[in-house]
């Protein structure tokens, strides 16, 4: 069997033959990596200790799709609030793509907890108890296994971690204190997560970032000449190579043809630091998640070879390749925040004046009217969803007609952020429809609650043609 191997490299992570090419990225120790370090651990204990927080009894942050409630700080937009919850996605969108037009990638390098957890939290474990990469491998077969024991931890509480923002922290301890067979869907959520987890961090890792990311792969459209991203400057660098030895003073070496040499000394450092695995000398490469290891490891570079830092820099294409101003103001550095700001305002101004409750009110089952003496009856159901934080009662009324609405169930209480449908009895007189030769009459009917809460809902009553009860 023939194997065909590539001309080019395909991918970072694969080798030439195809099969998976192991990166084991060395730590650059520097100014970006310590501040890396705080941000993305802050970050975690941020993840880590949100759901278990609460402002106005909820969580800040809580996506409860099977109730189909979402919460931000204390707001809970409902599946009635599509607007509003269209307007928050589009300008969440949008601030991704301003914030990448200015700043590139930053989101993948400091704050994506791909990033983080790997980089800081699975990576340290493998090189603490695997050794370092580039150095002899610590000695012990039991050093994989218990490696992969503490990631499967890690990924248990992690894969708990990212539920509740999806199910709360009190569902969720239900679930862990109570035995799996009372909740076989939960758990097998659970283990489902866990096996992700694991998968991605012990296995995927990189690739998530190179192959399945969306957002990695629209970054050519985001971006522009002036994006600040990193960059190697290559009319510093090039041509690159091996710093050569200065001849002694007294051994006089005839000096044929010697070419400048730029400040890259082709040290690979940068490279055996990158966790993408790519070569930043190449180029704006879709691989880069703007992590800064590569600063780091050139930053020491410098120093030692006694050049200015800066090699490898934050920078734009404009600035370092062309050696161009930068330019902030741009068409998309003018439109992203314009549309953010109309958006933002817009969602504000009908969040505020966005009423307590949600009624609606529907047709009943069974027979579109009854008469009952000389009163005619349409079964409705009167849907009232509650959005104060407080619960309420809520009565009904007929406003334009003579009648009632007669709720068998008596009085309707619905919990915050609860929704409940009570089958009623709308009651008009006869003599509502002796103006309707089509049978038909447009009521308005009155959702009041003990909260203040007032609205008119118009719903369309059927009765006997003219008002004229048959003999
Ligand atoms: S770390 Fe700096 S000097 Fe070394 S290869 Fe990379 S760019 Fe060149
Ligand atoms: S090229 Fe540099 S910034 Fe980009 S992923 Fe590699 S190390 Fe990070």
């Amino acid at each position: 069997m023939s194997t065909a191997t590539a001309q080019d490299r395909v991918l970072s992570t694969l080798n030439a033959d195809g099969t998976r090419r192991w990166l084991r990225p060395k730590p650059a120790p520097g100014r970006f990596l310590n501040a890396r370090r705080a941000v993305g651990y802050a970050l975690i204990a941020i993840f880590v200790s949100l759901p278990h927080l609460r402002i106005a009894g909820k969580p800040p942050l809580l996506l409860d799709i099977a109730a189909r409630e979402f919460t931000f700080f204390g707001t809970t937009l409902y599946p009635t609030d599509t607007l509003l919850l269209a307007l928050l996605m589009l300008s969440v969108f949008l601030s991704i793509f301003f914030l990448t037009a200015l700043f590139g990638r930053v989101w993948c390098g400091w704050a994506c907890p791909q990033t983080v957890y790997l980089e800081l939290v699975y990576r340290p474990i493998e090189r603490l108890l695997e050794g370092m990469p580039g150095r002899k491998a610590k000695k012990g077969a039991w050093r994989k296994p218990l490696r992969f024991v503490i990631y499967l931890v890690l990924s248990f509480g992690l894969a708990n971690t990212f539920l509740a923002y999806f199910v709360g922290t009190d569902r969720l301890s239900q679930w862990v204190l109570h035995s799996p067979t009372e909740h076989w869907g939960a758990f097998l959520l659970v283990v489902a997560v866990t096996g992700l987890m694991m998968f991605d961090f012990g296995f995927f890792r990189e690739q998530l970032c190179i192959v399945a990311c969306p957002y990695g792969r629209f970054q050519s459209v985001m971006l522009d000449r002036n994006s600040l991203i990193i960059s190697y400057d290559p009319n510093r660098g090039e041509p690159r190579g091996k710093k050569k030895r200065k001849p002694k003073q007294d051994v006089a070496l005839p000096v044929v043809n010697e070419e400048p040499q730029g400040d890259c000394i082709d040290c690979h450092m940068c490279v055996t630091t990158c966790p993408t695995g790519i070569d930043i000398r190449d180029g704006l490469q879709l691989e880069c998640v703007n992590c800064a290891q590569c600063i780091d490891a050139c930053d020491t570079i410098m120093d030692k070879i006694g050049k200015p830092r800066g090699l490898i820099r934050y920078g734009s294409q404009a600035t370092v390749l062309d050696q161009a101003k930068q330019r902030f103001i741009r068409p998309r550095t003018i439109i992203y925040p314009t549309l953010i700001l109309g958006l933002v305002t817009a969602f504000t101004i009908l969040l505020a004046t966005r009423q307590p409750a949600f009624v609606n009110v529907l047709r009943g089952p069974g027979a579109p009217f009854t008469i009952v003496e000389s009163m005619v009856v349409n079964p409705a159901v009167i849907k009232v969803q509650n959005r104060a934080p407080e619960p309420v009662t809520y009565s009904f009324d007929i406003v334009n007609a003579q009648g009632e609405i007669f709720v068998p169930t008596g009085a309707v209480v619905v919990a915050p952020g609860e929704t409940v449908e009570t089958q009623v009895q709308i009651r008009v007189v006869a003599e509502t429809f002796a103006q309707s030769p089509d049978s038909k009459f447009q009521a308005q009917v009155r959702v009041q609650g003990d909260d203040g809460f007032e609205k008119v809902v118009e719903h369309r009553l059927l009765g006997p043609a003219n008002g004229v009860m048959d003999p």
